[in-house]
């Protein structure tokens, strides 16, 4: 199960996953701004251009305000999608810094003759002062 749970963690947490769930949100929430454009803005000019309905100043305040709710509902969604993603890389970064530490160049060696741990530079060792030979380059 825990190996399920961890299965889980990588494929949700791929970044093509996570770019993909985000691009249906804003996709969806896009539909909300073109179907509020549609109702409030088009739809109305059509009416009044083919003369088949007459719209006071309040009506239209009316549909600029209801275009005006969808576009900010738009924008949050946007934004908290945005902090989404960003907490999501983050978290991804950070899970793959503890899974691939980058490879430390070593700084220490083992002397061939009392395999104690010595710096890699040491031409002599500190332990039992043999006389090391010095690293081929
Ligand atoms: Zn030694």
């Amino acid at each position: 199960m825990k190996k399920f749970l961890q299965e889980f963690k990588a494929f949700a947490l791929r970044g093509n996953v996570m770019d993909m769930a985000i691009g249906m949100l804003i996709g969806a929430g896009f539909s909300g701004i073109v179907t509020a454009l549609t109702e409030n803005f088009i739809n109305p000019l059509l009416q009044v251009i083919l003369g088949s309905a007459t719209y006071t100043l309040t009506d239209v305040s009316t549909f600029a305000g209801n275009f005006l709710t969808a576009v900010v509902n738009f924008l949050i969604t946007a934004l908290v999608l945005f902090c989404l993603l960003k907490a999501v890389n983050k978290m991804l970064s950070l899970s793959h810094k503890k899974e691939e530490p980058a490879p430390a160049a070593p700084t220490t060696k083992k002397c061939p003759y009392c395999m104690s741990e010595i710096d890699i530079a040491a031409t002599r060792c500190p332990h039992c002062t043999s006389l090391l030979e010095t690293p081929a380059e």
